[in-house]
């Protein structure tokens, strides 16, 4: 099984993602996950990618492609694979398209979280992690059952993300509306695409999106 999730920044696609991981044995190919690792590390792609993020922007369709097709190259292909901020624009969608192909996959569903744009500021701007296990927190919605200790971990180490700030997620967003939601149609054209309720409390997302893969 090989699916994309697809949704606007704060959506919930990482999260989903997650615990696909841990209910399904999938594997989670997060684009942003690998460039904050690169910048992180000081690799090359970190050092090109960095002020991008930093701005909001898309980060070069060669270079997520080729993180991508690396991180392909190491699975076994009976691995489920979850795409998570990848394909964002329609030339990655065919660079994603020929990366499946060529490595005997096919994609079987495209998962399109619905969201609330006005909601989503809120959701990106409020939420932060543990720096040591990487559970996800929200200042409003979900805190951490003793305050500043981490309810998995026992850490009292957390972490925001520096793009996670109000004019940086309204760049994000732009960049979703012109350049990610035209490659909707590309799928939808396909029947690869279903639709379901990104505004909906975590487990029923979670049950929304169980359906699909199971039915
Ligand atoms: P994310 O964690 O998916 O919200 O991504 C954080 C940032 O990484 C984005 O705002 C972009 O700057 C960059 N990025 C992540 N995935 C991609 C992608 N598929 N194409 C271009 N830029 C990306």
């Amino acid at each position: 099984m090989n699916i994309i999730l697809l949704g606007p920044p704060g959506a919930g696609k990482g999260t989903q993602a997650s615990k696909l991981v841990a209910d399904r044995g999938m594997v989670q190919l997060s684009t942003g996950d690998m460039l904050r690792a690169a910048v992180k590390a000081g690799t090359p792609t970190g050092q090109q990618a960095k002020a991008v993020m930093e701005s909001g922007g898309l980060v070069s369709d060669e270079i997520v492609s080729a993180l991508i097709g690396e991180k392909l190259d190491a699975l076994d292909t009976a691995t489920g694979v979850i795409f998570d901020g990848y394909p964002r624009t329609a030339a990655q969608a065919t660079a994603l398209d020929e990366l499946l192909v060529s490595r005997g996959r096919t994609l079987d569903y495209v998962i399109e979280l619905e969201v609330d744009e006005a909601a989503l500021i809120e959701r990106v701007t409020g939420r932060y992690t543990c720096a040591n296990c990487g559970e996800g927190y929200h200042d409003r919605f979900k805190q951490p059952k003793v305050a500043g200790v981490c309810d998995v971990c026992g850490s009292t180490e957390f972490k925001r993300r520096p793009d996670d700030n109000a004019e940086t997620v309204h760049t994000r967003m732009a960049e979703y509306r012109a350049k990610t939601a035209p490659i909707l149609p590309i799928y939808e054209a396909r029947g690869l695409v279903r639709p379901i309720d990104g505004m909906a409390d975590i487990d029923h997302v979670s049950a929304a999106i169980d359906g699909i893969l199971d039915g």
